[in-house]
């Protein structure tokens, strides 16, 4: 065992921006493994999910929050509360902006900077995608936007391509207090892999399912079991969804879906725990599940706030 350097650097690091803008992608690019959900629709990250960079002169835990956006419906608060808690107890927030469309302006985001100047927090500013938007268009975006806040500084990035990712490590960890690491170094992230599990087949049901899936959809791991000397684990998970309509949905014509959805799913999985991985899914409907303390508890898909 090496001694920490005095110079080491710890701290938590949360961050925040709206669904969509590359949140799960920097993360995962970061710690270079599939840690939190990469997707094309909104809002499938419901949970705070600690990712954990560890290097020998640093740790940053990172906290992925949901969005701080327009709170319409409950669930959508409770998300933006998730996000608030997540801001409380951390010593730097990266704000990412996806700047690839022109609609990133700072008074489309209006209500996450009035939440960010509420609190006194450092604030470091992440304009995203600019693969995407050509060279020259980038100035002006920066004096737009360091207008718009007190920020800590600004880092343009592709979290996509990893252009710029390692100037924002540097000014994160460099504004982070000295500490000896909170975490064992060569702990990638302090949730279960049977959570991350329940989260990559939550995923393929959103993806494989289309917009009629809402995401009050929680799986549920109910074995989780490695084979002996096989080199395999047996996962048996459920699909919790709200209705028969959607029950429907997710099985699909013949289990077809169902069977779309396990076969990705297990791909992932496999991936993600190195061995053959055996998939069973099931498809559960209990009306208001968002409702059940005991079934919430079981998922541990609603952890902050309990
Ligand atoms: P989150 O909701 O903020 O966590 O966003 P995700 O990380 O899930 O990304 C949303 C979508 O944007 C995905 O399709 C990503 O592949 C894409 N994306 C993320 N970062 C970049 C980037 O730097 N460049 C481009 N072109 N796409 C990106
Ligand atoms: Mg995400």
């Amino acid at each position: 065992m090496t001694e920490p350097s005095p110079q080491h650097r710890c701290g938590y690091v949360a961050i925040v921006g709206r669904p969509n803008v590359g949140k799960s992608t920097l993360l995962n690019g970061i710690l270079g493994q599939k840690i939190s959900i990469v997707s094309r629709k909104p809002q499938t990250t419901r949970n705070r999910i600690l990712g954990l960079y560890s290097r020998n002169d640093a740790q940053v835990v990172f906290v992925d929050t949901p969005g701080i956006h327009e709170a319409h419906t409950p669930i959508n608060r409770r998300m933006v509360d998730a996000a608030m808690d997540a801001l409380g107890e951390v010593d730097l927030v990266v704000f990412m902006v996806d700047v690839s469309g022109g609609k990133a302006t700072p008074e489309a985001n209006e209500l996450a900077l009035d939440a960010l100047k509420r609190r006194t927090l450092p604030v470091v500013l992440v304009l995203n995608k600019i693969d995407r938007i050509p060279r020259p268009k980038l100035l002006p975006l920066l004096s737009q936007w360091s207008e718009a806040g007190s920020w800590e500084t600004i880092v343009p990035v592709s979290a996509q391509t990893g252009d710029g990712v390692g100037d924002l490590l540097r000014e994160l960890v460099g504004r982070l207090p000295e500490s000896p690491p909170f975490f064992p170094k060569d702990q990638l992230t302090d949730v279960s892999e049977r959570f991350i599990v329940s989260e990559l087949v939550r995923e393929k049901v959103f993806r494989l399912t289309g917009q009629e899936i809402p995401y009050a959809t929680a799986v549920e791991i109910e074995e989780f079991e490695e084979v002996e000397g096989k080199d395999l684990v047996r996962i048996m998970a459920r699909i919790w969804v709200e209705r028969d309509s959607q029950k429907a949905m997710v099985i699909g014509r013949g289990g077809r879906k169902l069977k779309e959805i396990g076969t990705a799913a297990r791909h992932d999985i496999e991936r993600l725990l190195g061995c053959r991985v055996y998939l069973q899914l099931t498809v559960g409907t209990k009306s208001r599940w968002t409702h059940d303390r005991n079934l919430l508890q079981r998922l541990g898909n609603f952890g902050e706030g309990s």
